[in-house]
């Protein structure tokens, strides 16, 4: 019985729910665009990423919150036994339950396949230190400055020997950005997550870019003081990503 099995969660949602699962399982497409919110068809399609093969789906939870939405999560098994699982929010909408959002958990950040040193070879002490746990930021030992992003001399004052010293990884969100687009392959599963520039007072105030930790959801205003962490892949080949938390 659906109401002992979700408590607080209204009868008919879990019904649209499980069937929902059952739907993506089976690849009953139409079903499944049905389920979503219209304004959102496009964005929701690249939203989440199924293990491949998929047959089988088993609904775990319905809980309500955040705000007026639900919070679904769903294991999906592919061939071979590999399973992922989908948080879904829904909404009450058109007179039926809508899908206003889908991903994969755990909240993991997108990496993409060009996280590593430019070509021209100029950021590779800021690589090498992030593989140490530190964050360099190229400076000036002429005349002080602090260089963002790197440059093959001081565009202060034309020095041509530049240090790459260990700063304080730490500073406060000079400006971000929530994205709910996967604009690139490696972000599906990823929906939404947060871009922080982040401005680094123990560097002149440089501001260095990255993806902040357990974003997705997170209050994040102007001014806030995050902390570097150094994301190591699981592949011992790639260098580690420079991510933040608010703090
Ligand atoms: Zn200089």
């Amino acid at each position: 019985m659906t109401e002992t099995r979700f408590p607080d969660v209204p009868d008919d949602l879990a019904e649209v729910v499980d069937r929902h699962g059952r739907a993506v399982a089976a690849l009953d497409n139409e079903t499944v665009l049905a389920d979503f919110r219209k304004d959102r068809i496009g964005q929701l399609l690249g939203s989440a990423r199924p293990p491949d093969g998929l047959h089988a789906a088993e609904l775990l939870s319905i809980e309500p919150g955040p705000d007026s939405l639900y919070t679904a999560h769903i294991r999906y098994t592919g061939a071979g036994g590999a399973q992922a699982v989908f948080r879904s929010r829904w909404i009450a909408m058109d007179g039926t339950w809508r899908v206003t959002q889908v991903r994969n958990v755990p909240d993991t950040p997108p990496v993409t396949p060009f996280a590593e040193p430019s070509a021209d070879g100029l950021d590779t002490p800021h690589w090498a230190g992030l593989a140490q746990r530190e964050l360099r930021i190229q400076h000036c030992p002429a005349c002080g400055e602090w260089i963002w992003s790197p440059r093959p001399i001081c565009p202060s004052c034309h020095h041509d020997e530049l240090e790459w010293p260990s700063v304080d990884p730490t500073g406060t969100v000079y400006a971000w950005t929530r994205t709910w687009q996967p604009f690139h392959p490696s972000a599906t599963g990823h929906l939404p997550y947060v871009v922080v520039a982040v401005e680094l007072p123990a560097a002149g105030n440089r501001r260095v870019v990255g993806v902040l930790l357990d974003g997705d959801g997170a209050d994040v205003r102007i001014g806030q003081h995050v902390t570097a962490e150094f994301d190591h892949s699981a592949d011992a080949a790639a260098y580690p990503l420079l991510r933040w938390r608010l703090s």
